[in-house]
């Protein structure tokens, strides 16, 4: 077992198929398929000139049920790992079932009309998978993934409740552009400009975007203003750790990208319905992507550090009382770029999903059903971070956070 097939040929496929490749007694073989084949060759041949291994490549509408099912057959996959849009989650899920395939994504299902960020179109697979005996791994990229994965860790080994859980994630990279996202654009700014909703006493608390902002000292990266947004974690960490009391997500942005975004907001670029322009019919937020720099392509350019991590406090497993732990990793975007070719957003996500199908493939999360991280055990996957690239640090705290 370790047949794996790769959907998707963007930035975070980039870094999770160079790290396949790298673990060679896990990913015995590897397929690559997606829209656009030359892409799937571009990083097949970047895989053979830095690891040596050969990449299988296909061209794949994954909207198109029957091809990803006749794929998987060919390949004789054992796993599917969707690393192309949250558009085509449902698809993927569907031609797994159809071919007897485990899955593993990283990005919750999305209607492409609707930005609305909900498990329950997933979890509503959940009686399939495991009447088929299959795994479906939800959300294991960085924040969802590391992020769910820190928390149970921590519920695992330091607190035997969660009451309150704070997730941060800083980017500190400079890729010298007025105006760039981190990753696929339209999904990006999809997400940014939704309303901000965190969980507190049992319900979402609900406030404007971007309107709530606090300025941390992050490890590696240093101060900088961190806003509250709605992250899909939220929903999976307070649903299945119903003991926690509060759950928020922050995000860092400079205040020239908050100005852009505003700007393409206001102006209407950032619609995901349908206008028409010249007698076509255009979607502004997909125009707007096609104008914008590519994320995996900025690589070389960007330099600075990421630091993500957990902030959580609850009764401590030794019986001492209330403690309060931080936990993070740090990734450097000049040292992701010089190891696999990419930069540190498409690295902190794409090692994960390795690890996530590592996981499967090794048997240890082999559970059917459709599972999201926290619910899986941690530590092997916490060991496969330290020694593949994203090193993580713990520590306790003074006490909860003030903000
Ligand atoms: P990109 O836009 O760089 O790559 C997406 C890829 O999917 C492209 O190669 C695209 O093809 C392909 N694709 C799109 N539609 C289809 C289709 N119908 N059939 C086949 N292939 C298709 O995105 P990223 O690499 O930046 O992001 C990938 C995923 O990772 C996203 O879902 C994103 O939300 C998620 N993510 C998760 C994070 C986490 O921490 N959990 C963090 C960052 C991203 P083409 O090249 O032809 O356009």
């Amino acid at each position: 077992m370790g047949k794996t097939l790769v959907i998707g040929a963007g930035g975070v496929s980039h870094a999770a198929v160079h790290k396949m490749a790298m673990n060679p007694e896990i990913f015995t073989e590897i397929t690559l398929a997606s829209r656009t084949k030359s892409k799937c060759d571009d990083i097949a041949k970047s895989v053979k000139e830095r690891v040596g291994v050969t990449i299988r490549t296909e061209a794949l509408d994954a909207m198109d049920v029957a091809a990803t099912v006749a794929l998987i057959r060919d390949t004789g996959a054992d796993i599917l790992v969707n690393l192309a849009l949250p558009y085509q989650d449902l698809k993927l899920m569907d031609a797994c079932l159809e071919a007897g395939c485990h899955y593993l994504d990283t990005a919750n299902y999305e209607p492409e009309d609707e930005a609305k960020f909900e498990y329950h179109w997933q979890w509503a697979y959940r009686e399939k998978f495991e009447k088929a005996g299959l795994t479906a791994i939800l959300g294991s990229g960085f924040d969802p993934g590391v992020t769910s994965v820190f928390a149970t860790w921590l519920k695992k080994h330091k607190l035997g409740s969660i009451r309150q859980i704070d997730v941060l994630d800083a980017n500190g990279g400079d890729n010298g552009q007025a105006f760039a996202t981190n990753f696929n654009p339209e999904i990006n700014l999809r997400e940014v400009l939704a309303d901000a909703k965190h969980w507190e006493g049992g319900e979402w608390k609900v406030t404007p975007a971007m309107t709530h902002k606090v300025e941390f000292d992050f490890p590696g990266v240093g101060p900088k203003n961190m806003y509250l947004m709605y992250h899909e974690e939220l929903e999976s960490l307070s649903t299945h750790f119903p003991e926690i009391e509060r759950a928020r997500f922050w995000m860092t942005f400079g205040d020239e990208y908050i100005k852009h975004a505003k700007v393409l907001e206001n102006v209407g670029m950032t619609r995901i319905d349908p206008v028409m322009h010249n007698g076509v019919e255009i979607i502004p937020i997909q125009f707007l992507k096609t104008l914008l720099p590519d994320p995996g392509g900025l690589a070389a350019l960007t330099k600075g550090k990421a630091c993500i991590g957990d902030i959580a406090t609850g009764e401590a497993k030794d019986g001492t009382g209330e403690q309060t732990w931080y936990i993070y990793n740090i990734c450097d975007h000049e040292e992701c770029y010089r190891e696999v070719g990419s930069q540190a957003v498409s690295y902190t996500t794409g090692v994960p999903a390795m690890i996530g199908a590592a996981q499967v493939l090794k048997g240890n999360w082999a559970r059917p059903g459709v599972w999201n991280m926290e619910q899986l055990d941690p530590d092997d996957f916490m060991d496969m971070l330290n020694t593949q690239g994203l090193p993580w640090h713990v520590r306790e705290l003074d006490g909860p956070v003030e903000f």
